[in-house]
């Protein structure tokens, strides 16, 4: 029999009645710490193929409600996380977490919209969604289809600082982040298990994408690591990875392309230039680095050349 690949089970093998031992969407789904279901995101851009179920999401389960840790990548990605909560638990959804505004993880918000969820998210994450919402929704639209993409929804309850929510209990501490991956990033720390949602502030295996500050993802990062946690949900990578270890590789790439860039800056070496040079030691290290790490280098470089 043909082996089962991991993108087959990310996507239940969707469309292909006729592959015997047709693996569950809810089997894409690992219980990294109890209670705590995580589906790994496929390492590859959104394409109508994969609907867009690149990042990893995932649900948290308590005595009395679930959250939903982000909703998924469009509409359907965001229907497949549902289904995976109803075949876990009967309690109800009664909060939708978005980690940030990027498109793989909101698109599917529309498929908890009967649940009436409280839909939590950064003070900054309606900002977020006004300025580009639109743009990914059409970019999405594009590749889906109309009825898989989904819509921009606004969160209905906004983080500042710090917000606790108690799911009976399990109580989940959401913080607010300043500025890192996106000027939106807000994270989780389960305090029944210790374990850290650090969704896009920690990529693991996939090239991390910089889309807000470069030095505020380092100092966020180095917050992170002193936390009482001892493994962690990556936004990109594995479902779980042990913490603070898994940090490495991220922290090294970061502290490359800081060193390299502002190196490259007081040589006097042009900013389409600097991309050629700034950080290929990362080459090989990463999935998909020829389609994000130019763009890393061209934020690093207009953030660094003016201090
Ligand atoms: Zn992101």
């Amino acid at each position: 029999m043909k082996p089962i690949s991991r993108r087959a089970v990310v996507l239940g093998a969707l469309g292909c009645a006729c592959v015997r031992a047709v693996p569950s969407i809810a089997s894409a789904y690992e219980e990294v710490a109890e209670g705590i279901f995580i589906r790994s995101g496929l390492d590859e851009e959104a394409t109508s193929d994969n609907d867009g179920a690149i990042a990893n999401v995932g649900f948290i389960v308590g005595n009395e409600s679930v959250a939903a840790w982000d909703a998924g990548g469009s509409l359907t990605d965001g229907e497949h996380l549902r289904e995976a909560i109803r075949k876990q638990t009967k309690l109800p959804v009664r909060y939708v977490i978005l980690t940030h505004a990027h498109p793989d993880h909101v698109f599917g918000t529309a498929a908890f919209l009967a649940d009436k969820p409280e839909i939590i998210g950064h003070a900054g994450l309606p900002n977020a969604l006004a300025r580009r919402g639109e743009y990914y929704r059409a970019r999405l639209e594009s590749k889906l289809g109309k009825s898989r993409a989904g819509t921009v929804i606004a969160p209905t309850r906004l983080v500042e600082k710090q917000l606790d929510i108690n799911l009976g209990n399990r109580r989940l501490t959401l913080t607010a982040h300043p500025i890192a991956h996106t000027d939106n990033d807000l994270s989780a720390l389960d305090q029944h298990t210790g374990t850290l949602l650090a969704s896009d502030l920690l990529f693991v295996r996939r090239v991390p994408a910089l889309d807000g500050s470069l030095r505020g993802w380092l100092r966020e990062l180095r917050q992170l690591k002193a936390l009482p946690a001892k493994r962690a949900v990556p936004g990109h990578g594995p479902a779980g990875v042990d913490w603070p270890t898994a940090a490495d590789s991220l922290e090294r790439y970061l502290n490359v392309l800081l060193t390299e860039t502002r190196t490259a800056i007081a040589k006097g070496v042009p900013i389409e230039r600097a991309v050629d040079v700034v950080g290929q030691s990362e080459r090989g290290r990463w999935a998909l680095f020829d389609d994000y790490h130019g763009r890393n280098v061209t934020q690093a470089f207009k953030e660094l050349e003016w201090e």
